[in-house]
């Protein structure tokens, strides 16, 4: 897809606040620095939209982009602060459900991963979490340029078999760096979304 218009329209801690135009979404999840924020600037073309490394303390929120006219992005908050209270880590946990299991229009989730390491417990339990709820997942690996060519295969056999991954789903190597993956995420995207 061609992407010339895309706007932050809403961050939302609760349903009342989800846009109400019907568009089908995207959610895109993973551990605080995984890379979220590169891989939403190059699948947009855009340098510095999507804000990187949102801090720790910070309002956690599931910011809506919209995508032209035809679909959001949601940018669910990075999971994995050490340094979060228990309480914040519950009131987290309590708005990501409330949006991944009731959002009628939600068609997929894009779940990242480090390329270069086994996935975390935290990614682990995201992914079961998402499959247990029957939403579509594709599994990025990001920062494989970080790894040399010849060990992508065999990190890629490492992180499914972590994960427990399941046929049905899909999985990208990806770099925010040199882009590769990118029209592979697309398509998937649109297949998705659209399809
Ligand atoms: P977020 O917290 O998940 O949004 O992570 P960011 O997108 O802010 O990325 C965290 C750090 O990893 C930044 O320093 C990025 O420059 C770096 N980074 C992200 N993606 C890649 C990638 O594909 N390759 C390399 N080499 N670095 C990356």
């Amino acid at each position: 897809m061609e992407v010339n218009n895309v706007e932050l329209v809403m961050s939302a801690v609760s349903p009342t606040q989800y846009p109400t135009t019907g568009y089908p979404e995207i959610a895109f999840v993973g551990r605080s620095n995984v890379g979220k924020s590169s891989m939403t600037n190059v699948l947009i073309n855009r340098k510095s939209y999507a804000r990187t490394s949102s801090q720790p303390g910070k309002t956690q929120t599931l910011n809506f982009y919209q995508v032209e006219d035809q679909l959001y992005f949601v940018d669910v908050p990075g999971y994995g602060y050490a340094k979060v209270s228990k309480q914040e880590r519950e009131k987290w946990g309590e708005m990501i459900e409330t949006y991944l299991t009731q959002r009628e229009t939600l068609r997929g989730v894009v779940s990242l991963v480090d390329a270069r390491h086994e996935p975390t417990q935290d990614d682990v339990q995201m992914y079961q979490w998402l499959s247990y709820y029957d939403i579509p997942i594709l599994i990025l690996a990001t920062k494989a340029d970080k790894i040399v060519r010849g060990k992508w295969n065999k990190q890629e056999s490492i992180i499914k078999k972590k994960l427990g991954f399941n046929k049905k789903d899909s999985f990208v190597m990806f770099s925010a760096q040199t882009k590769m993956g990118k029209d592979e995420i697309w398509k998937w995207i649109e297949d998705h979304a659209f399809g």
